[in-house]
């Protein structure tokens, strides 16, 4: 009998807003009005990105060990020189938005995580994997697109070695509490060759070779680029912060 009244009462209330004169007018939003970008035309960045790395100098980048970057650049791509380290960006990095094109070697050595291995880590610490992994074994979690040891890419689109590829990577840095707490973990999204391999998904803390992941509060961070022995290059590299 309550529950009746109630949704009698509901009813009455709601009869008179249904009834108001609706225009396609009340439903337009006018502001606020988008910047106006221009986009790149065949793999070039738009007007607003940043670009870290444009085929000439790796001015950008910097060792994380100190000094400056010790990777080969030739034939406009920048190239993991295996032994110096990876390479990291000079400027610090929240959420942001990142094309990279990557390549790995076109004369195909080793197997599995050996084979074309290297990495884009946000924070220095979250990495999208990059690999061979085009007709190669390894863990699924660890194969090209993965977030390392925690989430498999939805396909695998990977060409062939020696072919250059990209990735379009929406990063969302987690949030922490004041006293550290994870408020909201990372959220990334991952484009494979203009193929969507991850959609939005959350992560449980840094990207363990070892053990299980776990949050310690930061701020803004570096993108890193990792030296895993194998000779991988990089070009047309650029960023948006969001
Ligand atoms: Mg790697």
């Amino acid at each position: 009998m309550k529950t009746t009244l109630s949704v009698l009462l509901l009813l009455l209330f709601a009869i008179p807003a249904q009834s108001q004169e609706f225009t396609p007018e009340m439903t337009e939003k006018w502001s606020p009005v988008p910047e106006k970008v221009t986009p790149g035309l065949m793999g070039t960045p738009p007007s607003d990105a940043i670009v870290l790395f444009d085929g000439t100098d790796l001015s950008s980048w910097e060792s994380p060990r100190g000094g400056s970057a010790g990777w080969t650049v030739s034939d406009g791509a920048m190239t993991v020189k295996a032994g110096t380290g990876g390479i990291r960006t000079r400027q610090a990095f929240g959420d942001v938005q990142l094309h990279i094109e990557w390549r790995t070697p076109a004369e195909v050595m080793g197997d599995g995580q050996g084979r074309g291995n290297s990495g884009v880590f946000f924070h220095e610490m979250y990495e999208v994997q990059v690999l061979d992994s085009y007709e190669s074994i390894t863990y699924p979690n660890g194969q090209a697109g993965s977030i390392y040891k925690q989430h498999i890419p939805l396909v695998n689109v990977t060409r062939g070695p020696g072919e250059w590829q990209t990735y379009d990577i929406i990063f969302q840095s987690p949030v922490f509490a004041e006293d550290g707490d994870v408020v909201r973990p990372a959220i990334v999204t991952v484009l494979h060759n203009g193929v969507l391999i991850q959609n939005h998904v959350e992560l449980s803390g840094p990207t363990e070779y070892i053990g299980i992941p776990d949050y310690s509060a930061h701020g803004k961070g570096a993108i890193m680029l990792q030296d895993h022995g194998n000779p991988v290059s990089y070009h047309n590299v650029w960023v948006r912060e969001l």
